[in-house]
């Protein structure tokens, strides 16, 4: 899958959706800075994935529990 980009302000925390561009998410943060004078931002890239499961018949609730650190 393909890295997805994101533009965050560090002064008020608000951020563009993410794309596929970098540059889009970039320019999200000029206009940004252009409309507020907000001028330190946050430029990172993320990937999303599938987990296939290869033996859906060993997934149970108690393993679930097991992988999130839940205790009944
Ligand atoms: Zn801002």
């Amino acid at each position: 899958m393909d890295l997805r980009h994101v533009g965050k302000c560090l002064i008020c925390a608000e951020f563009c959706v993410d794309t596929a561009a970098p540059d889009e998410a970039q320019d999200w943060c000029l206009k940004h800075a252009g409309a507020t004078g907000h001028t330190h931002y946050e430029m990172a890239a993320f990937q999303y994935f599938d987990a296939i499961l290869t033996d859906p018949r060993r997934w149970t609730a108690a393993t679930a529990d097991e992988l999130q650190g839940v205790t009944a």
